[in-house]
């Protein structure tokens, strides 16, 4: 079984990478922030509220967030594995992730974050936002919030898996043919 956290800002093709991924591995991608996505397009009461927090670009609590990834989680049962996508980013849901994991009787296999450096991420996001449709990625004032929160909450996650000698760090920028190969490489090693 592989349970991937694909890691990295936002930005870093996570998404794109984790699509590619799937079809070579039968895993299964679980992004957060397509699942609160998904709510508000269906105006849930979790849609609503998790909105609150996506519109100013700050994370949304994580008593809402871990609840939701381990409904998704039951709910797929892939006996092959999963990529986490946008999970955990919190040292609070990479421990809530661990006990979850460890009661079906399963872990954390692979961190692998992609490394891709704060100008070129803004870059990315303001021409995603271009056509994406996300309200955060077409203001730049966000964005920057965005990544404010991962370097203030998130990437502490990296030390806390490294600490378990499974975080790897990938070089994120190249053609997308290159970061997928590097990826392979990391989780066939
Ligand atoms: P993403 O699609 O991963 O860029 O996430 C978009 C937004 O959804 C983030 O800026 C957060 O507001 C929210 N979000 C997604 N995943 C999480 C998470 N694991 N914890 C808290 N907020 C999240």
């Amino acid at each position: 079984m592989i349970n991937l956290i694909l890691f990295g800002p936002p930005g870093s093709g996570k998404g794109t990478q984790a699509n590619m991924l799937v079809e070579k591995y039968g895993l299964t991608h679980i992004s957060t922030g397509d699942l609160f996505r998904h709510e508000i397009s269906n105006k849930t009461p979790l849609g609503l509220k998790a909105q609150e927090y996506m519109d100013q670009g700050i994370l949304v609590p994580d008593e809402v967030t871990i609840g939701m990834l381990e409904n998704r989680v039951d709910e797929t049962n892939n006996q092959k594995g999963y990529i986490l996508d946008g999970f955990p980013r919190t040292i609070a849901q990479s421990e809530a992730l661990d006990a979850f994991f460890k009661s079906r009787n399963t872990s954390v296999t692979h961190l692998l974050a992609l490394d891709v450096d704060d100008n070129e991420i803004v870059n990315r996001l303001l021409e995603r936002g271009k056509t994406s449709g996300r309200p955060d990625d077409a203001n730049e004032e966000v964005i920057r919030k965005r990544i404010v929160e991962y370097n203030a909450k998130t990437s502490q996650v990296y030390d806390y898996y490294a600490q378990k000698n499974i975080s790897q760090s990938i070089d994120g920028v190249g053609s997308i043919d290159e970061i997928f190969q590097r990826l392979c490489n990391a989780l066939d090693a």
